[in-house]
């Protein structure tokens, strides 16, 4: 979407984002806005989340902590478990980087 938008609008995909006016971005608004988008399906799951990984029975529960590696944290997909759309992904993600990052934390020990 990102690519066919500036195309749209032949706005360097370059530019860096302070180097885009005001006039620019209300424009780049106004079009988007406008853009008229026809949905005529969807992806696959296999194409929204990736699946497999690391198995979570080698994986402490309470501390996303590696089984097998002692130190080691996993967090969001590479952790074997995939979910529906509508939320169940990310909430992995953000619930085990949490948790992660919370047990790895230097300042808690
Ligand atoms: C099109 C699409 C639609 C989706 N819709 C939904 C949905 O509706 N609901 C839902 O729950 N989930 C959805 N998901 C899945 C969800 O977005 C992911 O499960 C979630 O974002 C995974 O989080 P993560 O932190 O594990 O990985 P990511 O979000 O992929 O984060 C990994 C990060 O690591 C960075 N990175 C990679 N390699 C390196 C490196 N060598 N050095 C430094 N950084 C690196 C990447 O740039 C990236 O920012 C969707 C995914 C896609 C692609």
């Amino acid at each position: 979407m990102v690519g066919l938008v500036l195309k749209a609008f032949s706005l360097d995909p370059d530019k860096n984002l302070n180097q885009i006016t005001r006039a620019e971005r209300i424009q780049l608004q106004r079009m988007v806005i406008a853009l008229p988008v026809t949905i005529n399906g969807h992806l696959s799951l296999d194409k929204v989340v990736t699946c497999g990984g690391v198995s979570k029975k080698e994986i402490n529960p309470r501390t996303i902590e590696s089984k097998l590696v002692p130190g080691l944290y996993f967090a969001g997909e590479i952790i074997d478990g995939c979910g529906r759309r509508g939320g169940f992904n990310l909430q992995q993600a953000f619930s085990t980087g949490y948790v992660a990052g919370d047990s790895a934390s230097v300042l808690k020990s």
